[in-house]
Parts: C-alpha cells; structure tokens; sequence
C-alpha cells in the first residue's frame, strides 16, 4: 500500500476512535497536552517533545488553529509507526524527505477534519471549482488549507490547488495532487499580467490556459476572487 493511503488510513481511524474531535480529544488520542503561545513569524504550532506538548498559537484563527494542531497530530501519528516511518525513510533522503513528510502530515490531517466522501460529493455536485474550497470550508467549519489539500487530493482530475493574495500577488497556500510534478513555494508570486492578478484586480473569476509561475506546463485554469484572496484549480490537460 502507498504512504499516501496508509497516511489516510491513518487519519480515518483517529477520527473515528476520538470523534467528536474537540481540541483536547485530538491532542489527548496521541497522549501529549495543549498549549498556547506566541509563535516565530510564520508558523502556527509545533510539537516540543521535551514537554511531551502541542504549542498551538492563540492569535491564529480557530479553524486554522484546529488544522495546526491536526497536522501535528500527525506528525506523532507518522513516529508511533515504525513500518510507514521506515518505509517513508526508505523513499526519501534530505530535504525531499521533509518536504513529503510536511505533505502527508497535511494530507492527514485534512482527512481528519474533512472526511473524502464530504470532498467527493461536493465535487459531484459542483465540479472541481475553486469556489469549492470556500464552500467546504464554510459547510465543514474548517480551513481553507483543509478544503484546497482535500480539492487537491480528491478531484477527478489530477490538479493543483492554491489561495493567493497580498500586493504584489504571492502565493498564501497550495497542494497539488501527487501524480501533478511542478512544485509551488509559499510566498512565490504572480506576474501582473496573470489570470490570477487579472482575477483579483477586477473581481471576476478567470478560466485560461495556464502555467504556474516558474513552470513550464500548461494546465486548465479557474481562478475565483473572493475577499482580497483568489481561489485557483490548476487542472492537468489529459489531451
Ligand atoms: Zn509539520
């Protein structure tokens, strides 16, 4: 079985075992205590194994605080299991090695606050919109990460999702489906001419061939403004 479906594996049984998933029950399952504190620029939460505690911070909204502290959870989920972490240090080395444990941890941690069949379904209904990840979001009282890792991993189509915002136009948040290659950083941005820029400037949502900034490929794009933030699903052209 692959890391990614042991990794939801993973996080569907402890949604089951600690539902309903109040912040002390999804600390507790794993066995360490909450905490609040302020956090460096740029980071939400940590786990300190010295005090055997999640460090979640206060002035992060709740549903990110509750993504935050999911993904930790994670983490610890991912070294309690001596196979997938074997398994995982068989696969990578370095740097490749954090970047995909940050990947599964995220993906877990989706899966737990927003179980697939919720995703598949509104994606039945809807299509694989952008404008799915502020419905989920708001149906499910999650996170907008949590809607775009789960639009990411679920659309019928392989895609790359992501939330954007600030002046000048940079990246805020993005996953991409594993089979999807190019590779977005947080902070990234957007030339002014892109659909994305043209989205956020006049308000209307965008569809265009695409590439993503610093790549090469070309994908089906739907970019959808909404609140100073634009929403994007970078589809993968199957012809
Ligand atoms: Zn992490």
């Amino acid at each position: 079985m692959d890391l990614r479906q042991r990794v939801l594996d993973l996080a569907r049984a402890y949604r089951r075992a600690q539902a309903p998933l109040t912040p002390a029950r999804l600390a507790g399952g794993v066995g360490v205590h909450l905490a609040y504190g302020r956090m460096p620029e740029g980071r939400f939460g940590a786990w300190m194994p010295e005090q055997n505690l999640i460090l979640l911070d206060p002035q992060a909204p709740l549903r990110r605080q509750r993504f935050t502290l999911a993904h930790e959870v994670m983490h610890l989920l991912i070294q309690q299991d001596p196979d997938l972490l074997s398994e995982l240090h068989e696969a990578y080395a370095g740097k490749a090695l954090e970047r995909e444990l940050e990947a599964l941890c995220n993906l877990g941690a989706a899966e737990m606050l927003l179980p697939s069949e919720a995703v598949e379904a509104a994606i039945a209904r809807k299509g694989q919109t952008p404008r799915l990840v502020l419905e989920l979001a708001e149906q499910h009282q999650v996170s907008e990460e949590v809607a775009i890792i789960a639009l990411a991993e679920r659309g019928p189509v392989p895609s790359l999702v992501l939330m954007a915002g600030g002046q000048p136009l940079r990246v805020y948040f993005s996953a991409r489906h594993p089979s999807i290659p190019d590779r977005l950083s947080r902070g990234l941005g957007f030339r002014r001419e892109d659909p994305l820029a043209v989205a956020l400037e006049t308000g209307l949502p965008q569809r265009a061939e695409a590439r993503l900034p610093n790549h090469a490929q070309t994908y089906h794009l739907e970019a959808y403004p909404k609140g100073g933030r634009v929403y994007a699903v970078y589809k993968a052209r199957l012809d």
